[in-house]
């Protein structure tokens, strides 16, 4: 007898619904599982990460394991090795530097929620983790696996790029950083090299005249945006200077859309949304049509958080 698994939303937004069978050990003698074999390695430190990467081409980082898992069970990818670097020490951490909130790939969703640093200093992420997924899966989901993962429907990755932002990555040849303008390439396609560990994301800190705004329209709360709009200017005079609006679900990335932006920056919301550049595609979702309509909606909601002019 088969009975329906969990049902998973897959990399490419569309809903599967996972089958298999009731366990039976003597007709399957245990080994019916849903992904396909895959070895296992604990990494306690970051470079025993990077030289197994660097060893094991196809190898996964497994970090909450709340995208990666689902991934496997439907067979979407089939890495022969998963690299767990749950045990690698110093990747928890939230804290302040040199102007920017630095926050450890390891830090959970939940842990995230319940910090004063990210709720004073980094607004927009704040406002942000409510809306992702279920209090479940962000108790073990990751910042730096959101990041990493790269889902262009993803809440986190467009406020990194709403906030300029950046990642921090460690590889066979140490620390680099990596703007958020050029972090996000393509289709769940980041510049972290093959052997690379997203180590921390850094944001500005918001100061006094820091504005930021967020926005999504989902089917229920908790799934993958239809569309969302995260935003962040700074307060000049009774305008706005340094606007950065990051579109989410409207494109293969975060998508800038520079000449709303502009016109937001000049005070004229709606010529801001008659100039809204962005050509999502239909999905299974929405039209790119209907797309396109809503996210002037967000982007009206939007201008008014960072006007504080919001009802
Ligand atoms: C039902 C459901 C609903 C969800 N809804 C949402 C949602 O609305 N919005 C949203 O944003 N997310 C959603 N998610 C995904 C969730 O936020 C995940 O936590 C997140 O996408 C991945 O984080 P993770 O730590 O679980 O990463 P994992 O699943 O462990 O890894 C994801 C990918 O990133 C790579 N990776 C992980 N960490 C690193 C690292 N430090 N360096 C380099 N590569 C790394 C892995 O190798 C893998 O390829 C949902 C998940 C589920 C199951």
């Amino acid at each position: 007898m088969r009975r329906p698994a969990a049902r998973f939303r897959g990399p490419d937004s569309i809903i599967a619904c996972a089958w298999f069978p009731r366990h039976n050990k003597k007709k399957h003698r245990g080994g019916c599982v849903k992904p396909a074999p895959f070895a296992y390695a604990k990494a306690r430190s970051i470079e025993e990460a990077v030289a197994l990467l660097g060893a094991h081409k196809d190898a996964r980082l497994l970090a909450g394991g709340q995208s990666l898992i689902a991934t496997l069970n439907m067979r979407l990818s089939s890495p022969s090795l998963l690299i767990d670097i749950n045990p690698v020490g110093g990747l928890d951490h939230i804290g302040q530097r040199n102007g920017s909130v630095e926050i450890g790939a390891l830090v959970r969703h939940a842990q995230a929620e319940r910090s004063a640093v990210i709720a004073r200093r980094a607004p927009l992420i704040a406002r942000a983790l409510p809306y992702i997924a279920h209090p479940a899966i962000r108790n073990r989901g990751t910042l730096g696996g959101s990041i990493a993962f790269a889902d262009p429907a993803a809440e986190l990755p467009a406020c990194l790029v709403a906030l300029g932002g950046e990642v921090e990555a460690t590889g066979p040849q140490g620390k680099r950083c990596i703007k958020a303008d050029d972090f996000f390439r393509g289709l769940f396609e980041t510049a972290l090299g093959p052997a690379e560990v997203l180590t921390a994301i850094r944001v500005p800190a918001a100061g006094a005249d820091t504005r930021v705004g967020f926005a999504e329209l989902a089917r229920r709360h908790g799934d993958y945006a239809i569309v969302g709009l995260a935003a962040s200017a700074r307060a000049a005079g009774a305008g706005l200077a340094n606007v950065r609006l990051a579109f989410f679900g409207v494109g293969d990335t975060p998508v800038r859309a520079r000449q709303a932006e502009a016109a937001l920056a000049a005070g004229d919301i709606e010529a801001a949304v008659a100039a809204l550049d962005l050509s999502p595609h239909d999905d299974v979702q929405a039209t790119g049509a209907a797309k396109k309509h809503l996210a002037g909606v967000l982007l009206r909601r939007v201008a008014k958080q960072l006007t504080g002019t919001e009802p």
